[in-house]
């Protein structure tokens, strides 16, 4: 069949926050977003704790304090350019969300209500602040809603359910996207003076995920393959809460209302752990502390979960603040979390790194960070890097929109001043191809079917194993052995439906794909970082290092398909490295 062909100026790729913040910041412009989802199902609409940001509406608060929280929580490998951008901006995106009709959570007296979250202090450190803003437990869900209504009101144009599959680059600039469109099986090409890519994360590369499993790591693979850089993949981050076995998200929020975890023994743990922010530092912390009890046989009966109590607090506070996680844990537990501690277990989170960009949203390729023309990246897909190796709760919504909007700012400039690249030719040849290859199939060698659901099961279940909270160079150098297994063997991958028409097996085939991608530069990158720093923990080099790896990991694709990695520096503005003690 052959392809249909299509011209925008702009294609922004993704319908979350980062994705549909750009395209409004382009409203009235000639932009389409394809989104592999329909927009509002977007992962951004999950999310529950709240946006941060320091508005001081409850006590006093300044962006500064914001802004070194966010840099000591990153564990000094954040760009403080970026960083300082961040918590600045943060507070005017707060308050445009709030104009565009967000029905925040309000104080008695009609500000937006704001609560406490891990890492998150006054005066540098001394205790915890209330900077989160949020809508009960529901705050993704309203940004999503809110911006997506804001689309629709300024007549954005939107191809959903749209799957991205390859990046078009043309005399070193970027000419557009080709994507399959799961309604039908067609093949489309995107024609484009510029493309931004916000598709999210990749946590489906681990088996117990709070990730939506849309979360397959697209953006970073195709951007990966097309010869742009991943960096900082080493770093992924694991709540303390998910729901035991599920890993299905109890926001940090729940925490911020006053919730603490307690082991096998009774004991509020924490407090050895990390004296002054107790509960509410941050995750890497936690999970770790987690994890150290659970090895000591401190977990509940023994078993792999600790528990998460809310006990203390009132009905009220409970049913109110935070109702759909109430929700979820009497539908998924059969627990009433007013009489009864969650059993909860860390879980795989958010992606610290992605595809590099610079402040506004421009990505860049190499360790002097050179623009590749026409391409922009924002939201949890990309690595600006404001997050370092540990991202502090709230700080991802304020991230995606902040960033998103920059990079719409920057397209709007861009387009003007540029015309379109000229169109490789038969530009959508690798991905026919690929998905003619899918479709055809062939048995393995001894004749047997290999399927998605196994490969994709057992990367899952190693990733969980070998590469989660501690790592070592045994376990690592095993799991890098397992990724090239599988991607060998999904030379072989067969699926059953051959039709056209929504085949959800062909999707996973090719999501499959992109997870295998992204777990391989994620082992690459933790294999060659010899310390611990934030959510990367080796064993066997407990400490952290800045003489040797106060510095940004860039993982290239060499022509065979294997990693090489090179490093970039840290931008460091305001805040000199410190110890990290809560
Ligand atoms: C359960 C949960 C709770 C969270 N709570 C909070 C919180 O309280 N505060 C906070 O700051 N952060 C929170 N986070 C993190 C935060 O929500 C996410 O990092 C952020 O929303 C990501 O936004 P995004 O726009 O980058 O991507 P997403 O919202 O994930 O959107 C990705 C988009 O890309 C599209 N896409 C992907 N691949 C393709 C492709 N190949 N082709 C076409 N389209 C594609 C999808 O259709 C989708 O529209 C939470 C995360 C989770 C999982």
């Amino acid at each position: 069949m052959a392809a249909t062909y299509h011209q925008y100026e702009v294609v922004v790729v993704g319908g979350g926050g980062a994705g549909l913040m750009a395209a409004l910041t382009l409203r009235g412009r000639d932009v389409a977003v394809l989104s592999k989802l329909y927009p509002v199902r977007s992962h951004t609409g999950t999310a529950q704790g709240g946006i941060g940001a320091a508005l001081g509406n409850m006590e006093e608060d300044h962006w500064e304090w914001h802004m070194f929280d966010t840099v000591k929580g990153s564990d000094y490998l954040a760009d403080q350019d970026a960083v300082e951008i961040l918590a600045r901006e943060a507070v005017e995106t707060v308050l445009e969300l709030e104009h565009w009709g967000l029905p925040f959570s309000r104080t008695p007296d009609g500000k937006i209500a704001q609560r406490p979250f891990g890492g998150h202090t006054r005066e540098y450190g001394k205790a915890p602040v209330r900077r989160s803003c949020y809508a009960a437990d529901r705050t993704g869900h309203m940004i999503l809603q809110t911006l997506y209504q804001q689309c629709i009101r300024h007549q954005v144009k939107f191809f959903n359910e749209f799957l991205v599959l390859d990046l078009l680059i043309e005399s070193g600039r970027v000419a557009g996207v080709v994507a399959l469109s799961i309604a039908d099986g067609s093949l489309h090409v995107f024609h484009a003076k510029a493309v931004l890519f916000a598709t999210g994360g990749c946590g489906r590369i681990y088996q117990i995920t709070s990730n939506a499993h849309a979360l397959t790591g697209d953006g970073m693979a195709v951007a990966w393959r097309a010869g742009v850089p991943l960096e900082d993949m080493e770093f992924f981050q694991f709540h303390p809460t998910g729901i035991y076995r599920m890993g299905i998200l109890i926001t940090e929020g729940a925490r911020g209302e006053g919730g603490k975890l307690i082991n096998g023994r009774g004991e509020r743990f924490m407090e050895k752990y990390a004296p002054t922010l107790l509960d509410l530092a941050p995750r890497d912390i936690i999970s770790r502390s987690i994890y150290l009890e659970l090895r000591q046989g401190h977990g509940i009966g023994g078993k792999g979960y600790v528990h998460l109590d809310l006990t203390h607090l009132s009905r009220e506070v409970i049913e109110e603040k935070l109702p759909d996680i109430t929700d979820f844990v009497r539908t998924y537990l059969g627990i009433d979390p007013v009489k009864e501690p969650i059993p909860v277990q860390p879980t795989a989170h958010y992606a610290m790194g992605g595809i590099p960009t610079d402040i506004w949203g421009r990505v860049v390729v190499d360790e002097k960070n050179r623009v590749l023309p026409g391409f922009y990246s924002a939201g949890e897909v990309a690595c600006v890097s404001v997050h370092g190796a540990n991202r502090l709760g709230t700080n991802s919504l304020v991230d995606i929109l902040v960033f998103g909007r920059r990079a719409g700012r920057d397209l709007v400039r861009y387009v003007a001043e540029n015309d379109f690249p000229p169109l490789p030719p038969r530009a959508e040849e690798n991905a026919e191809q690929w998905v003619a290859r899918l479709r055809a199939g062939r048995s393995g060698s001894a004749g047997r079917r290999t399927t998605v659901a196994e490969l994709r099961d057992t990367l899952q279940r190693e990733m969980m194993d070998k590469a989660s909270v501690f790592r070592d160079e045994k376990l690592l150098a095993e799991m890098k052995e397992v990724v090239g297994e599988l991607q060998q063997r999904y030379q072989e991958v067969t699926i059953q439906d051959r039709g056209r028409v929504f085949n959800t097996d062909l999707v996973e085939a090719l999501e499959l794909a992109f997870l295998l991608d992204c777990a391989q530069t994620v082992v690459a990158g933790a294999l060659a970082r010899q310390e611990s720093r934030g959510a990367h923990s080796r064993e066997d080099f407990p400490k952290r290092d800045d003489q040797n790896w106060l510095k940004h990991s860039l993982a290239y694709r060499t022509p065979s398909g294997q990693v090489e990695l090179k490093y970039k520096s840290v931008s460091i503005t305001r805040f000199q490295p410190q110890e990290r003690k809560y």
